[in-house]
Order: C-alpha cells, then structure tokens, then sequence
C-alpha cells in the first residue's frame, strides 16, 4: 500500500528520494521516512504527514549522502505516529529498512528475536526484517545468504528495501511490486515506475522470490534459493511521469474533467489484442468477472451489458469475496479482472486461485506493466493516463469504455456509438454544470446520511455514487436498488434523510418516480439526476439525453463532483482521503 524507493547513484539521495515520494504519495501518505548514507554513517528522519510537512518540519532534503531509501506509510500495525514510521533500525543503527505488505508471522520473529537479545523499537510488523538482517549480518558479512535467509522466514506478502552502512542497497519482493528503474549513473529500487520516471524509462520488474542487491560493483539479481536470475530491462511508457495537477487545485478535479477528452480519444487501439480477449471470451463454458471497489461497479455494469446484447451469462464477484466461491472455477472458465492499478491484493488473489484451477485470465488494466497484467493470458489497457487521485474517476469511466468496446467486438451487426463525439460532448455538458453542483453541496453539506436510487444499469452507479461520497466526504451513503426500497430502506427514510434519484428518461423511469414519491411522502429531501423535470424532486441535476445504455458514463459525474464540493466544504482532502490507499496491496 506505501510506497518505497531506493537510491543509488551519483546525486544527493535525499532530494531524489523525496521526489520520488511526491510522485508515489497516493499510495500511502500517514507518515514518512528517509535514510541516507554518508561516509559510513546512517541518519535516519521520519515523522508523521505528508511528504512536503515533513520535509519542511525535519529538513529531508538536506540529509547528506548518494546512496538512501525512503517510505510513505499506510499503517496496519501499530499507531500513526513517528516511531512507526519506516525506515526501521536494527539494534546498532547501521542497517535501514523500508517494507510494504504485511509479515504475518511477525509476532513469532519478534519473540524469538528479542530472545536474542534485540531490542524493538516499534510496534509495526516491518521492524522485524531489520534485526532479522542484523542477526544474519552479525555471524556472516555475505549480503547474499543474508538476504536469502531473512526471505526464508518470512512469512506473508512483502516488497522491502535495506540500505547497509557499508552504502549497500538490497531488496525482496513476495506478492508486493519492486521495480529495479536503470538510469547510466544509478540505480533505483521503487514499489512503482512513477518513483523513477523522471531520471530513467529502463525498469526491471521483478518477480515474486526476486532478490536484488546494489553495492559499488554493480548489481546482481537472485532468487530465494540463490540462482541467479536474468530478467531484461523494458522501456516504460514516459508519459506516465507527467502526473501534475495543471491548473487544477486536486488531481481528483483534474482527473474528473479528463473524462470528455477520454471519451473523445477512446478507440480500441489493439483489434488484435481485443479480438483474442474476446475469442477466448465466446469460447467459454462459464464467465467471471471479478474487481475490487469502483472496479467491482464497472464489473457490475459489464454483467447487465454482457446478458443484454451478446447474451453471455456472467457471474460478477467482489475479488475479496472471490476464494468462497470458486469451487466452481474449472479450464473451462473464463476470469475477467478489473483493477486500475493491476496490483491490488484481493484482485490477483482471485486471478492466482483460478488459474491455478485452469481459468483463462482475461484483465482489464490501467497499468499494463503491473502484476496482474502480467500473470494474464490476455490483458485490454484502458489508457486513461496516471490516477493519481485516491478515489476512481477517469479509471472508472474508461474501464466501462473498455467493456462497451468488447460489446461492440462481441455483436458484430451492433455498435453502441456510431461516434464518440456526441458522447464526449453530453458528458462536457455534464461537467459544465460544476458550479451548480458546487452550490448543492454546499446546501446539502449537514445531511449525515444520503442514499443513492437507481434500477437496472443505474444500479452499479448508485453504488459507486455511493462509493464516491464515502471516500471524499466521509458522509455515510448507500447506493439502493429502487425495487428493494420497500424490502428494507425505507424503514430508515424520514426528514433527515437526503436521496439522490437516478432517473433519466428511459425503461426504469416510471418505476423510479413510483419509488421517489414513496420516499417523498415520508418528507425526504430528493435529488433527481435526470435528464427531464418532474416536481417530485426537490433539486434537479440536470443532465442530456443520451443513448439510453450510455447513461452510465454521464451520470456518474455530478456524483464525482458532488463528492469531491463535499470533501472541500467539509476540509478533507479530496486526492487523500483518511484511511485509504490508491493501490490496496495488503489483504
Ligand atoms: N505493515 C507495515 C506497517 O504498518 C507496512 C505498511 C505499508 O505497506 O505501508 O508499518
């Protein structure tokens, strides 16, 4: 879930470290840590915050030393405060350790370890690793065998870096991203390409069981077991390291309104690629699909599309609810993954299990050098550009964009949109309303909880609305079927209770207004997102008419918008919201 990065090279580690955690805070951002070595002594900074206040308060930037590695944390052992923050020290403080993941057998390692005599400082799980490298250290200098036996005990999912005093950088990986970035004078050791995309575009991606070390002579790639292992460098895209704000205050706002120019560019660039996805697709006994949050929304909307038009039945699964359910998988299945970032846990839990049971894997990805892509038999790039924003937007818009093009594939007599241009401009004119949205939430800022209607497709968007105001705001929300109102939702509907009615003017329409005049009898305030006035809402979110299976990709907007005036009015921050992570890479 952090993010961590190693340095070795011919400039001041501490500056190049700090940037690179600038460029990767959206994975983890509760506290943060530099290491750097100087003439064989190691100084160690770390302290709660952002990377920029922690930077100012305890003056990262100028720790002296070439040769350094650094973290952003997201916490899941131990408190937020600076002593849990990484990196962590052995006992002598000549070795540094920076971890992301999770050590389950932690516990047991400390109190063994402490038997030893090894004194912890902290209450995380990572701590371990350093007085485990120490131990190795103290009885044999050989960084190799060191290395190989502190992965050996380790049990559970981990990506680490160790910096030496001796300025020798090291590192592992097991079901967490490391990525070895080759620049002429230096090397860098990242959880995630954008850690180093500004000096080098030659990255090594290494496998699981990979070991790496980095000392004055070069660098030499293993396993666990101490085989050398070859893997070649590739040349990752540049663009991805152009993930600046522009003239936007949030990346969130910038990647909301990038939405049309998605739209409008949005073609299936690789007929060949989609064309074996979806062969393997009509080849199939059964079809999963599988995703985790926005992902899953997405899911959802690819299983009413899916049923509708080529007529392929599909189970949709949250990832984490993947492993009880999959007695069923067999070599006949077909499992589609949808994950932006192609590294979430629960997601390439999924996928690991079904293809161990023979499943084709099929995935849906924005990063197509991420894990999951990788473990795929056939992957489709969705090509949104970096999200850096915590919370999907522009992911989420083009993962549907991506199913509706295998729609497209799959019914050859059929085509949702003759061209994109109308579809971008409806979804402009949605966006163009900001500021009327903008003075909604400030009238609706008070409510404590707000419930999301919709039928059929509108569903899933009731859901990710729901999803949307959860993450920014903080405010509770629920998206609702409009048919289940009366099974249950209802009992919880009364004056103070806000509901959003999703409710253009298609095949649900009818059914909707039913449901919204049962909520408004109960003296609810409601929100219609429609494209038609009806004097049953109290506000109207007035959106175009748009093809009536496309109304997905316009609705969803005033609920990004919403959510995002939401967080502002309430002074969170919308890239950061409390508590997540962008890349969810732990269980
Ligand atoms: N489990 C470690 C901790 O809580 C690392 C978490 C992370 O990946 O940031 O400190």
């Amino acid at each position: 879930m952090c993010s961590i990065i190693g340095y070795k090279g011919n400039l001041y580690a501490a500056p190049v470290l700090i940037d690179s955690l600038k460029k990767m805070e959206y994975r983890g951002y509760d506290s943060v840590g530099i290491s750097t070595i100087d003439d064989g002594t190691m100084l160690v900074r770390k302290g709660v915050g952002k990377v920029a206040e922690v930077d100012k308060h305890l003056e990262l930037n100028g720790m002296p030393g070439k040769t350094g590695i650094g973290h952003t944390r997201w916490a899941t052992h131990g408190r937020v405060n600076d002593i849990n923050a990484h990196p962590h020290t052995d006992c002598s403080g000549s070795i540094a350790v920076v971890h992301n993941g999770i050590i389950e057998n932690y516990e047991d390692l400390k109190t063994e370890l402490i038997h030893k005599g090894h004194s912890f400082k902290s209450d995380t799980d990572s701590e371990v690793i350093a007085h485990l490298i120490e131990e190795h250290y103290m009885s044999n200098k050989d960084v190799k065998s060191v290395m190989i036996e502190t992965c050996k005990r380790l049990k559970g999912a981990f990506a680490f870096v160790s910096v030496f005093e001796n300025g020798t950088l090291s590192g592992a990986r097991f079901d967490e991203p490391l990525i070895i970035g080759i620049d002429q004078n230096a090397c860098f050791i990242s959880s995630d390409v954008l850690g180093f995309l500004k000096y080098t575009d030659k990255a090594i991606f290494l496998d699981n069981r990979d070991i790496v070390i980095v000392d004055n002579s070069g660098m030499q790639l293993f396993d666990f077991d101490g085989n050398t292992v070859n893997r070649h460098p590739t040349e990752v895209a540049w663009e991805l390291a152009a993930a600046d704000k522009g003239r936007y205050a949030h990346h969130t706002l910038k990647e909301i309104h990038e939405q049309s120019k998605i739209i409008l560019k949005f073609n299936n660039r690789d007929t060949k690629r989609l064309n074996q996805f979806c062969n393997s697709l009509s080849d199939a006994q059964s079809v999963y699909i599988t995703g985790s949050g926005s992902s899953y929304h997405a899911a959802l909307i690819g299983k009413y599309l899916m049923g509708k038009y080529p007529r392929i039945r599909v189970e949709c699964v949250m990832s984490s609810e993947f492993q009880y359910v999959q007695d069923l998988i067999d070599n006949h299945a077909v499992v589609i993954a949808i994950s932006q970032s192609g590294e979430s846990a629960d997601v390439l839990q999924a996928v690991k299990a079904a293809k161990q049971k023979g499943a084709t894997i099929l995935s849906i990805v924005n990063i197509t050098t991420s894990s999951l892509a990788r473990i795929s038999d056939c992957f489709l790039e969705i090509g949104c550009g970096p999200e850096i924003g915590v919370a999907a937007t522009k992911s989420f818009t083009s993962q549907l964009l991506v199913l509706y093009g295998i729609i497209n594939n799959l019914c050859k007599d059929f085509r949702f949109w003759k061209d994109l241009g109308s579809l971008a401009e409806s979804t402009e004119a949605t966006l163009s309303i900001e500021s009327e949205i903008e003075k909604i939430s400030d009238k609706i800022k008070s409510f404590k909880d707000m419930y999301i209607m919709g039928r059929a497709l509108h569903y899933p968007i009731a859901l990710e609305g729901a999803l949307k105001i959860k993450e920014l705001s903080y405010i509770h929300a629920e998206g609702i079927a409009g048919g289940e109102l009366k099974h249950g939702p209802l009992a919880v509907v009364d004056k103070n209770t806000l509901v959003f009615v999703i409710n253009p003017s298609d095949s649900t329409y009818g059914d909707i207004i039913s449901n919204t005049h049962e909520i408004k009898a109960r003296g609810a305030t409601i929100i219609g997102i429609s494209d038609v006035r009806n004097n049953v809402y109290d506000y109207l979110i007035k959106i175009p008419s748009v093809d009536e299976i496309l109304y997905p990709l316009v609705e969803v907007i005033p609920f990004q918008l919403l959510a995002y005036y939401l967080a502002l009015v309430s002074n969170a921050d919308p890239d950061y919201p409390r508590n997540l992570a962008k890349s969810v890479t732990v269980k």
